[in-house]
């Protein structure tokens, strides 16, 4: 695995694979990487043939009150297991080497982002949407993988990709879990012992809700008032929302039928998560 710190030196990189008529499939990371992040290599991996991983916690998608700094970060454990799984190249650049001045054109999205995540942390799908569309050009990948644990970032690189033209495939892969159902996230470590155990009640409470579901159930509102009651009776963590939603269109639904998402932020002490399910209702 070669190790790229500059944009000049993967765009170099990039060129002479495609010259030699190399498919690549390209993984964004912010690092401290899990099991999640090593799925979505391994299918990079089976389906192209070159494997691109970045790591870079883009300040831009962060708010002012939220984890830039406490983000948790190891990049020498990182760059073994990206080695480990196959990757080719690794790309590490600094702050200043993506943003060496205040961009002078930033990406704003203007659907999918009234909801959810999207609500709660303004100005953070415009920052992804950025650094994505900065990557896509340095990569130039044939596919690019993103998990599923942040379906509406799915949803957001979908409209990107469509509106922009972008010649990319864009795979979206299953979110892994621990044994115990909690969603794989680099910022569990930032969880207190408690709380770790508490977090379990996320997953719970998705399940009840599917369940609710196959058992009949065809309220929006019912169905989320179900997850909120689940959380608030077994955890201490602080509800920011529960919501029940067409996907991957985002839209309130009056009747649940389609294709839809439940989905859920919880805050904790020092760390805030997320998880979803996606169902088909016939
Ligand atoms: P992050 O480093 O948190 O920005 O995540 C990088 C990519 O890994 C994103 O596309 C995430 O959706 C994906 N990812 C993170 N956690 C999981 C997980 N538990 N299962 C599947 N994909 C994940």
């Amino acid at each position: 695995m070669k190790l790229i710190t500059t944009i000049k030196d993967m765009q170099t990189e990039i060129s002479k694979q495609k010259g030699l008529g190399k498919s690549i499939g390209f993984v964004p990371t912010m690092g401290f990487l899990h099991e999640g992040h090593l799925t979505l290599l391994s299918h990079a991996r089976k389906e192209n043939d070159i494997v691109v991983i970045s790591i870079f916690v883009n300040p831009l998608q962060f708010g002012p009150s939220e984890d830039f700094s406490t983000y948790p970060r190891d990049f020498d454990r990182d760059s073994a297991l990206a080695e480990a799984e196959g990757a080719d190249y690794l790309f590490y650049p600094s702050v200043e080497e993506m943003y060496p001045h205040e961009p002078s054109v930033k990406v704003v999205v203007q659907e999918r982002t009234d909801v959810l995540c999207g609500k709660s942390r303004p100005g953070h799908f415009d920052g992804v949407a950025t650094v994505i569309t900065k990557l896509f050009h340095i990569m130039m990948p044939t596919r690019a993988y993103f998990g599923k644990k942040d379906a509406q970032q799915v949803a957001v690189i979908d409209g990107l990709i469509t509106d922009f033209h972008f010649p990319i495939q864009l795979a979206a892969v299953d979110i892994v879990r621990e044994p115990d159902g909690l969603a794989k996230s680099s910022r569990n470590v930032n969880l207190l012992p408690e709380e770790r155990q508490q977090a379990t009640v996320l997953f719970k409470s998705l399940q009840m809700a599917k369940k609710a579901v196959d058992k009949g159930e065809r309220s929006p509102a019912r169905l989320s008032n179900l997850v909120s009651e689940v959380i608030s009776n077994d955890s201490n963590g602080q509800i920011d929302y529960v919501e029940v939603l067409s996907y991957p269109q985002l839209k309130p639904l009056e009747k649940l039928a389609g294709t839809i998402i439940i989905a859920l932020a919880v805050k904790f002490s020092k760390v805030r998560l997320i998880d979803n399910f996606i169902i088909h209702i016939d």
